[in-house]
């Protein structure tokens, strides 16, 4: 009797100090605090939440200019992409830490793992090959982003560059396990300390929070807290739509301008082989695009292409082979400059 007695005090202790291992590892954060990250971007950007969730809604497109800088270009162009009702971004609200941290040394590949307060999303820094650091590579732009294969631009490192917008010692962007993202620094300005593998910490009676860093992995490099993984992504992904057939990349070409004239059309401009090259393309309404690309010696070439079928996740591969050029064209034209 006595032994039994014993036994199930020892059982209601375990179970005890479990309870009290869960609430230490769980996190509550209020939507009105979350919100602030997004606000200086509230006319591109639109949020929402609910008890368990918060909704981030955008086009995907940043304020700043994209792609200058590209080293090692895909030859895919940034287009807005529909990142809204049900196909917005999520993370939650009450994010706990998971019993097995995800490394993203060993899977996220594909995909967003954090949303940046302008509503451009962040991918892991290593690409779908599962081994191309992108920032060493020269992928990136100055803001360390590109195009996807989806034609759906994002970051690959932290946005440090928003910090100036949103203020010192806000979150800059929120990882999709619910855990925010800081810059450098801490908000009284000391260097973050005591980074864990996932350059995440706890200090000061502060939330579990990533910090991004100089060197990989740059930002949150997995996930501390629970997510749902599905085919190496965070399962609940928007949807990101492409308007060409993913190209391959242009070795030695160099991305040196970027402009966008009105809210429907682009214009890109890059060096290959000593000549100056561009991409001008225009959006058509109902999905389409028609692009101009003009080589080194001044020939046009036109290319129209028709709404494409979404893409979860963006970048993703294994959309290629539906996507179809209608209908290609060559003109001469004479150089203008
Ligand atoms: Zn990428
Ligand atoms: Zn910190």
């Amino acid at each position: 009797m006595t032994r039994w007695y014993i036994a199930l005090c020892f059982l209601a202790a375990l179970a005890l100090s479990a309870a009290a291992e869960r609430s230490r590892d769980s996190f509550v954060f209020e939507p009105e605090t979350v919100a602030r990250s997004f606000r200086p971007f509230h006319d591109d950007v639109n949020v929402r939440w609910d008890e368990r969730h918060f909704y981030v809604e955008s086009d995907g497109m940043p304020g700043h200019t994209m792609m200058v800088g590209i080293r090692a270009w895909n030859r895919q162009v940034p287009v807005p992409q529909p990142y809204r009702g049900d196909n917005a971004f999520r993370f939650p609200l009450r994010p706990s830490f998971a019993d097995k941290p995800v490394s993203g040394r060993e899977t996220l590949f594909r995909g967003a793992i954090a949303i940046a307060g302008n509503g451009v999303p962040i991918f892991n820094p290593i690409k779908q090959d599962g081994r191309t650091d992108t920032y060493l590579a020269g992928e990136l732009d100055e803001y360390g982003g590109h195009a996807g294969r989806a034609d759906d631009y994002h970051y690959h490192v932290a946005p440090v560059h928003l910090e100036e917008r949103i203020g010192r010692g806000l979150p800059l962007a929120w990882a999709l396990d619910g855990f925010p993202i800081m810059g450098y620094r801490e908000p009284d300005s000391s260097e973050a300390r005591g980074l864990d593998w996932l350059n995440g910490h706890i200090h000061d009676g502060a939330a579990y929070h990533y910090h991004a860093t100089r060197d990989y992995p740059r930002l949150n490099g997995g996930f501390r807290g629970e997510v749902e993984l599905r085919d190496g992504q965070v399962a609940v992904q928007p949807r990101a739509r492409g308007v060409r057939p993913f190209t391959r990349p242009l070795r030695g070409a160099t991305v040196t301008g970027f402009a966008r004239h009105g809210d429907a059309s682009y214009y890109l401009e890059f060096q290959w082989r000593g000549e100056e090259h561009s991409v001008d393309y225009t959006l058509q309404p109902g999905g389409g695009a028609r692009f101009v690309f003009t080589d080194g010696s001044g020939t046009r070439r036109v290319e129209d292409y028709t709404a494409r079928r979404s893409v979860r996740g963006g970048g993703n591969p294994r959309q290629r082979r539906d996507r179809r050029v209608d209908q290609g064209q060559r003109e001469r034209r004479p150089r203008t400059r």
